[in-house]
């Protein structure tokens, strides 16, 4: 049977029989579950990923967010993270490498991310970094290759690549491919169906929606995510709570309709953006669907995020704008919530290291949220006018 998205995020995995009627699925705040014999509770505990049996493994208000999530990705199974994204990540990691593992890194990485995988060099494990153009993909891949890992769109400049072409080379060589699809959300990019072994995802971010919660998602294959479950996940211990679960899964609800509202505010923006003098470029995937043909097949739509590179702009200049705006609050997180948000890199000791990296001093990331196109515009306008 299948579902569309929009009633995996309605209803899929919900039975409000099994609840008393309640519509809303009650929040099971417990941290473990009793039995009614000794027997009942030794049999559960030999498969603890399937049973509830205490809430480091799973628990019911987690699980319903776990199996809307797995639908949504078309993946067989999912399990949810607390400390968000980056306890996804690293359960991945920590997972899946060995001593004496190389990483290929694709795009421009989650800082953190980056951070962890150098950290891991403690441990023998090597990387290397491959930027969206893919062109030196083959020279970097070892022997010992265990796994490539994705961000498309990047972080910060919202590179995008072609993942067929990542995933049907790892096959061919046996390496295990991971993306991170937090910028897209899968309402607007389903990278299993593309051939990736797993989905990760920054909960914290749309699928929350509401800036009030922390959560990380692994997607894959039951084989995966069960030793993922086995180590990762129930040994490093990030378990998702259950009222946290209840607020993901209260804003998935409304997680397709959101994403329509934070394109089209968004699309407006870049409009709006385009027109400035000020500016020397804006990065975003909308804006470069002619250049890559496989992101008609690859991405449904364009959430909110994005950059631009103020002209000639160094710390003090950016600086000035992100204080001169008023509506989008200023804040470390793209936050992905109904709030539109500004960040940039630069700061005041950083800026040679950023041009060695490729990104522009002047660089501003905005996540546009619900406000509404009219609203944000013109606080950027007066923006401009001020900093003129
Ligand atoms: N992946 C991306 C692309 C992110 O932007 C972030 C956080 O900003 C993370 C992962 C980490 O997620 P969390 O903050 O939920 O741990």
């Amino acid at each position: 049977m299948t579902y569309t998205d929009e009633e995996i995020c309605t209803h899929f995995g919900e039975d409000p029989q099994i609840y008393n009627g309640a519509i809303s699925p009650p929040i099971y705040q417990t941290s473990l579950f009793a039995f009614r014999n000794f027997k009942e509770f030794i049999d559960a505990q030999k498969l603890e990923r399937e049973n509830y049996v205490y809430s480091r493994g799973v628990n019911p208000t987690v699980n319903i967010l776990e199996k809307k999530l797995a639908a949504l990705e078309k993946g067989e199974k999912c399990k949810c993270f607390s400390s968000g994204g980056m306890g996804a990540i690293s359960a991945v990691f920590f997972t899946l490498l060995n001593s004496g593992d190389h990483v290929v890194l694709i795009n421009n990485i989650y800082g953190p991310t980056t951070q962890l995988i150098n950290y891991l060099s403690k441990f023998n494990i090597t990387y290397s970094f491959v930027d969206h153009h893919l062109t030196d993909i083959h020279e970097v891949i070892k022997d010992n290759t265990k796994l490539i890992y994705v961000e498309s769109p990047g972080t910060m400049l919202m590179k995008v690549v072609d993942l067929q072409a990542i995933t049907q080379l790892a096959k061919t060589k046996g390496i295990i491919t991971a993306i991170d699809n937090t910028w897209s959300t899968p309402i607007f990019q389903k990278p299993l169906t593309l051939g990736f072994d797993l989905s990760i995802h920054s909960l914290t971010k749309y699928i929350g929606g509401h800036s009030d919660v922390i959560g990380g998602a692994v997607v894959g294959n039951h084989a995966l995510v069960d030793e993922i479950f086995e180590y990762g996940y129930q040994l490093n211990g990030a378990v998702l709570g259950a009222h946290d679960a209840f607020l993901i899964n209260r804003g998935l609800r409304t997680l397709p309709l959101r994403l329509k509202q934070h394109q089209k505010n968004a699309l407006k923006v870049i409009d709006y953006l385009s027109s400035k003098q000020e500016i020397a470029n804006i990065y975003h995937p909308s804006l470069v669907k002619e250049d890559y043909p496989f992101l008609e097949k690859q991405m449904k739509g364009y959430s909110g995020l994005l950059s631009f590179e103020l002209r000639n702009a160094h710390f003090e200049s950016v600086s000035r704008f992100i204080d001169a705006l008023s509506l989008f609050e200023i804040g470390v997180s793209w936050g992905g919530g109904y709030e539109s948000l500004v960040t940039a890199p630069v700061k005041d000791d950083n800026e040679e290291q950023l041009i060695e990296n490729g990104i522009s001093p002047g660089l501003i990331r905005l996540s546009i949220g619900l406000e509404g196109a009219e609203l944000q515009i013109n606080d950027l306008e007066q923006a401009f006018h001020q900093i003129k």
